[in-house]
């Protein structure tokens, strides 16, 4: 043992002698080298200041002491412009111009308030220059702008997305909301999720802790595997009052919609809640008004909500009436069809476009939760009328969906089991 370690020893020492000998026979030759180049040309040492790497060098070691060179990380706030945020670093007027209507000219120059900008600027005299630029105009697209003498070069970069599917569940504990957020869904999922079901669950009431839901759509992914956009709902599912509803998203003939099992379309001709994110206040029924004192019909149900909520049209109609009325206040009135209106009153301001004898399909936003007219609060006072009689919106026995027959229907059930496996795929991952 000790033998093979002495061997081993005795070799590496060889070794090293080995290394020095060729160590300094390059030195020599360096060395010899150097002294013939200097003869032939005695301001080398000058024209070495001069180079690229030297000035590369240079800007190293400038970075690190005090350098001309700064680099800056802001956060976009609201209303701000790159203009703006250039004027705060003292960068010079010129440049300013010119990236400013660059940008206008390539329609680059939106910015959102949170958005990270780089800025690296190089000071001379009074003046700050800029040397680049960039920032991310949207999720997946960024600009970056670099100097090159005394224009700017432009690039816009869009992010390569892929589609990925996903299966997302949970089981409610306080809402629908933060259950959705736990198990981490997309809030624009959640609202799209909410309105699929709005025809049918009441969120308000019907849903209980307990209560289950599951979510296959499509997301959006970078390189990273980070989720920067999301597409449709291609499949959503609940389990409220001991019941599952299942709903598939089908398209047949330009049209896109959600069906349920049967091939029933999820699509009513009225919401019985054409508010989201609101509680039930007061329904329909006697009560002892507010106002007035004394006991009187509540012929409409009352939904409190945060002033400015958006008030959706809960069916396709044309506008009756979009003006002040009576106690009401601000008031809006849709004629559905030859049966039915409904009546939204209290609202703070109007939807845009909303005027008499425009027609709206189901779900435009016709105004926007206030408390005028006669009101404690702010609230929308919802009217649904049947050949003129007001009826309790909550207890109408709607008229349902319209149910794919035929083609439409055929296809379907092939569409439908292609989801159900898929799906069954998913959930295993
Ligand atoms: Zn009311």
């Amino acid at each position: 043992m000790q033998l093979i370690f002495n061997t081993l020893n005795k070799k590496k020492y060889l070794f090293y002698f080995f290394l020095l000998a060729i160590f300094f026979a390059f030195y020599a030759l360096i060395v010899s080298q150097i002294k013939y180049r200097t003869d032939l040309k005695e301001n080398n040492f000058n024209s070495f200041l001069e180079s690229n790497e030297f000035n590369n060098i240079k800007e190293h070691v400038l970075k690190n002491l005090n350098s001309p060179y700064k680099e800056y990380s802001y956060t976009v706030e609201n209303n701000d412009t790159i203009e703006k945020v250039l004027k705060k670093y003292e960068i010079e007027n010129s440049d300013i111009n010119k990236i400013a209507s660059e940008i206008v000219k390539k329609k680059l120059s939106n910015i959102y308030a949170g958005a990270k900008i780089k800025i690296v600027t190089k000071q001379e005299k009074n003046n700050n220059k800029i040397i680049s630029l960039f920032y991310p105009i949207d999720a997946i697209t960024s600009v970056k702008i670099k100097r090159v003498q005394d224009e700017f070069s432009i690039v816009k970069t869009v992010l390569k997305l892929k589609k990925k599917e996903v299966v997302l569940s949970n089981t409610i504990k306080n809402n629908l909301y933060s259950s959705a957020i736990d198990a981490g869904i997309e809030p624009n999922i959640i609202v799209e999720f909410a309105n699929i079901f709005g025809f049918e669950v009441d969120f308000q009431r019907d849903i209980r802790t307990g209560d289950t839901f599951e979510v296959y759509y499509e997301q959006y992914v970078d390189d990273d595997n980070v989720v920067r956009n999301t597409g449709k709902i291609i499949y959503a599912s609940m389990f409220v009052n001991n019941k599952e509803l299942s709903l598939y998203n089908f398209k047949y003939d330009k049209k896109e919609g959600y069906y349920d099992v049967d091939g029933k379309s999820v699509i009513k001709t009225l919401m019985k809640t054409p508010i989201n994110g609101a509680r039930l206040s007061s329904s329909f029924g006697m009560r002892k008004h507010p106002i007035l004192g004394y006991n009187k019909l509540h012929q409409g149900t009352d939904f409190a909500a945060a002033p400015g909520t958006p008030i959706m049209a809960s069916g396709s109609g044309v506008i009756l009436r979009a003006q002040k009325y009576k106690g009401y206040g601000n008031y809006v009135s849709i004629k559905h069809n030859s049966t039915y209106v409904t009546a939204y009153g209290h609202m703070s301001k109007y939807g845009r476009g909303i005027k008499k004898g425009v027609r709206v399909n189901q779900g435009r936003i016709i105004g926007y939760v206030g408390s005028t007219g006669m009101s404690t609060g702010p609230h929308l006072h919802y009217e649904v009328l049947k050949n003129g009689k007001r009826i309790n919106s909550q207890r109408m026995k709607l008229p349902s969906g319209k149910i794919l027959s035929n083609k439409a229907r055929n296809k379907f059930e092939v569409d439908r089991i292609k989801i159900d496996v898929k799906l069954a795929e998913l959930r295993r991952n």
